[in-house]
């Protein structure tokens, strides 16, 4: 019998998945104790206010570089971004050995060594974090890692078609037909690697390097070509397939084509796909150079409607922690794939889903925080339901603000939505029961955090 819980949050409208409604949320230790009337609930020692506001799921963001070769972040520095944001949970990733030169990893991990050292990197984490392990050769030595690599939590891998660190379609394939034994879920990064290289180079000789030719070298149907190479061989080998970072219309519609009854393929967008068109190019230059490059209205409207279709389920930000510095380079073409959004994906993609589209706020939270954390096993997270973890976001729809590098608690000092006029602000965000940020201040203490190990997850339909 409880005598007393630890905090209720009265008088707020709570938002799932598969509704709205007016209701008070106790929480006792890490735990969502109740969702109802507050008369009904045991005293609180503390009673927060959320007249006039939302309150919703914590953010599951299941695409986030932190401390690897794509980000300077460390999960501090991330995980604070994170927290003022409203994500509660992140999936970050784990490199194998890096073959190419673009990195920061060097040597020769194995994915069971690299797992361990990512963990460790995670000890100062604010908010609860888990991995995908990453193939980046093709040494098949690492078919054998799998099993344990699965059993131990990390239920996704991910692969890249395209970089040096990108695996050939036959290695590909071994690799998902390990997967579909262990039930796990292959997330691939998908670029046709000979073409965009082919493109670029041709710019380069031409000495063009002008921000609007970055998205002809990486173009759309590169995108889907690949996807289509990846889906189809998962498909083949009976794999559970994740579309990563899906930018365009045409690669939406292959991963939609193969969606039969749902069950095996789940498709992510981010979202700067769903916020920017390529004009972006021409406001910050490389700041928006982003693999998959940033395309046109038209893949906008398509990514939308693939959301409300349910054929795309997952918005995420692929954040990138890179400096200016980084992006500071004698040629063009040099600089670093990447940007910072941890800190803003909830306010810009409520402002343009909700307050520019008219979609409902069960759909946002449908993209962010239910599928994401069922598509990777995240049991007792993306959701408010009692006995479940009680990761929570307080939410004003009505503050407006201007976003500005200068609030980044990333390492990153720039934002690709710099001077973007938002309405909707993340108030409070609780991780586990404890106030990680408070109206923009990060009040959570590192280490908080927990590594999560993910169950196999069920994507019947
Ligand atoms: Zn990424």
């Amino acid at each position: 019998m409880v005598v007393t819980i630890d905090t209720v949050i009265r008088g707020g409208t709570v938002v799932t998945a598969n509704g709205t409604y007016d209701a008070d949320v106790a929480i006792d230790g890490e735990k969502i104790h109740a969702v109802g009337e507050r008369d009904s609930f045991p005293d609180a020692d503390d009673v927060v206010d959320a007249t006039g506001r939302l309150v919703l799921p914590g953010i599951v963001d299941p695409h986030v570089h932190v401390d690897d070769p794509f980000s300077a972040d460390s999960y501090e520095t991330a995980s604070r971004a994170a927290a003022v944001g409203g994500t509660t949970t992140l999936i970050g990733f784990a490199f194998q050995r890096w073959a190419g030169e673009m990195g920061v990893i060097d040597g020769d991990d194995t994915l069971p060594e690299a797992i361990d050292a990512a963990k460790e990197r995670g000890e100062d984490a604010l908010i609860d974090f888990s991995l995908h392990g990453a193939i980046t050769a093709d040494d098949p030595a690492v078919l054998d890692d799998l099993d344990d690599v699965v059993a131990d939590g990390v239920t996704s891998i991910k692969m890249f078609s395209t970089y040096d660190h990108g695996l050939q379609n036959g290695f590909m394939q071994r690799v998902l037909e390990r997967l579909a034994e262990l039930d796990a879920v292959a997330a691939v990064h998908t670029e046709d690697d000979s073409v965009c290289q082919m493109l670029t180079e041709r710019f380069r000789e031409a000495g063009r390097g002008d921000p609007e030719d970055y998205p002809q070298s990486r173009p759309d149907y590169a995108e889907a070509m690949a996807a289509e190479d990846a889906v189809r061989m998962a498909t083949e080998a009976g794999a559970k397939y994740y579309g990563v970072h899906t930018s365009c219309r045409k690669s939406a519609e292959v991963l939609a084509a193969f969606r039969d009854d749902g069950s095996m393929v789940r498709t992510e967008t981010c979202t700067h796909y769903t916020t920017l068109d390529d004009t972006v190019y021409e406001e910050v230059g490389n700041q928006a150079m982003i693999a998959p490059p940033i395309r046109t209205p038209d893949d906008i409207e398509a990514m939308f409607e693939h959301l409300s279709e349910a054929t795309i389920d997952v918005v995420s930000t692929d954040h990138c922690g890179y400096t200016l510095e980084s992006k500071t380079v004698e040629n063009w073409w040099d600089s670093t794939f990447g940007a910072n959004a941890l800190q803003t994906s909830l306010p810009v993609f409520h402002d343009e889903a909700i307050n520019e589209r008219g979609f409902s706020y069960p759909f946002l939270v449908r993209a962010m925080c239910t599928r994401p954390a069922e598509t990777f096993g995240l049991s007792g997270k993306g959701t408010l339901d009692p006995g479940t973890d009680a990761d929570i976001v307080v939410f004003d729809p009505e503050e407006s603000y201007t976003i500005t590098a200068d609030d980044n608690e990333s390492v990153a000092d720039f934002s690709i939505y710099e001077g973007r006029e938002v309405t909707g602000r993340v108030k409070r965000t609780y991780v586990r029961g404890e106030l990680v940020a408070d109206d923009g201040d990060v009040v959570g203490d590192p280490g908080h955090g927990a590594f999560l190990e993910r169950d196999i997850p069920d994507w019947s339909p």
